[in-house]
């Protein structure tokens, strides 16, 4: 598939320069230049019948002119990020959690809320994220559908349709268009966490809410938690409901910290792909890989199936971090089937295609040449002229 870059959000500028503009337009009236951090868990109130007033839209999920009144209600700071996060997804509104996981907590309690607990959903997802629709632990019901069978799998109860693309940790990719279509008047929640507003806006494509683990690129340096979703005003009244009722916030220097990393995102997400690019290249050529999945859309992880041990291989690294999470500015690898998605089942990975060899490399900002450097070393490392397999459930 060739791709095509999403259509550029907002009027008049391009992509890159909203990204470092969005959530910031005012600052120059206001006769500043970095964004400025509130940290007030409370606010002065002489007006008390206007406060009142304001109370009764904050309940209802809207946001009131004027004072904040509490910090549970709204915050300046995390507004700003909020604000911008909106505008390159090209949606009306975002309401920013306290993690990714949040996140999707106040979405499934928004759709609980309106008696619908079923959700379709499509593996692979991340490993929490089909856990916690799998567990129950929020009440929920959960049918996994193929990417062609979620018009069938949608009921009267059903609340949501669910999907990532590309996904954690295979990067299969999806048809939005077609599952929007098939979604019908069920909203379609897309976890856009891979992807980033850079190389697909959901939105466009006809998804209601789009989710990010802010976590992950929009912070980008491995140092703030963050969940965010994007949405109409409509849907985000009711998420703004939930997080004022449940308190799952983003903390004001989380929001300024998150607001920070948009500016540089384009460029990031731009370099890490190109790198990215290469080294699944590189990697498909090599004899102790067996097969390489790398989008068609791009983005800055790899995910490849090793021929010998994925866990000698990751343990031969010298330059690349064995851990979790990724989209940070350093280069991340970790082995699925053990970490990320351990907590699901045999099933579940079965399904969602998560080999006992797959790893997932998310590429950060360092030289190519580097990276393969040490990519090709540990594989040499670790190649035996036998190809001996590892014993499946590994
Ligand atoms: C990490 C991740 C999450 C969960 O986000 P947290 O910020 O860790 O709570 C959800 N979806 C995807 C695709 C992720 O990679």
């Amino acid at each position: 598939m060739e791709h095509r870059p999403p259509a550029v959000p907002g009027a008049g500028h391009a992509f890159e320069t909203r990204a470092v503009h969005a959530g910031r337009d005012d600052l120059a009236a206001l006769g500043t230049h970095a964004v400025p951090i509130d940290l007030s868990t409370t606010y002065p109130l002489p007006d008390l019948p206007g406060a009142a007033l304001a109370l009764d839209a904050y309940a209802e999920g809207e946001l009131p002119e004027g004072s904040p009144i509490y910090g549970r209600l709204t915050n300046p700071t995390v507004r700003r990020f909020e604000d911008a996060l909106a505008e390159l997804e090209g949606c009306e509104a975002a309401v920013a959690f306290a993690s990714g996981m949040a996140a999707v907590t106040a979405c499934l309690l928004a759709a609980a809320a309106r008696g619908r607990r079923h959700v379709v959903a499509v593996r692979p997802l991340y490993g929490t994220t089909d856990h916690l629709l799998t567990s129950g632990l929020l009440g929920t019901e959960v049918t996994w559908a193929e990417p062609g069978g979620v018009a069938a799998a949608v009921r009267p109860d059903t609340g949501l349709v669910m999907v990532e693309t590309p996904a954690n940790p295979t990067l299969a990719e999806l048809d939005l268009v077609d599952l929007a279509a098939q979604a019908g008047e069920v909203p379609l929640l897309v976890d856009n966490t891979f992807a980033t507003p850079v190389l697909q806006r959901p939105a466009t494509l006809g998804a209601r809410m789009v989710l990010h683990s802010a976590t992950k690129f929009l912070g980008g340096h491995g140092d703030v938690m963050g969940g965010v979703v994007a949405c109409d005003e409509e849907s985000a009244r009711v998420l703004r409901q939930i997080r004022f009722a449940t308190g799952a916030l983003l903390h004001p220097l989380a929001g300024y910290l998150l607001l920070r990393g948009l500016a540089t995102l384009p460029i990031r997400v731009a370099k890490a792909s190109a790198s990215a690019a290469t080294l699944a290249r590189r990697l498909a050529a090599h004899p102790a890989v067996e097969r390489v999945h790398y989008p068609s859309i791009g983005g800055a992880l790899v995910a490849f199936e090793v021929a010998n041990d994925p866990m000698a291989m990751v343990s031969a690294l010298r330059l690349i971090t064995p851990a979790v999470s990724l989209g940070g500015t350093d280069t991340l690898i970790q082995h699925p089937a053990s970490l990320t998605h351990r907590v699901i089942d045999d099933t579940a990975r079965a399904e969602g295609a998560i080999g006992p060899n797959l790893l997932r490399l998310s590429v950060g900002l360092e030289n190519e040449d580097d990276l393969w450097s040490d990519l090709s070393t540990a594989l040499n490392h670790t190649s035996t002229p036998s190809r001996t397999r590892v014993p499946a459930g590994v």
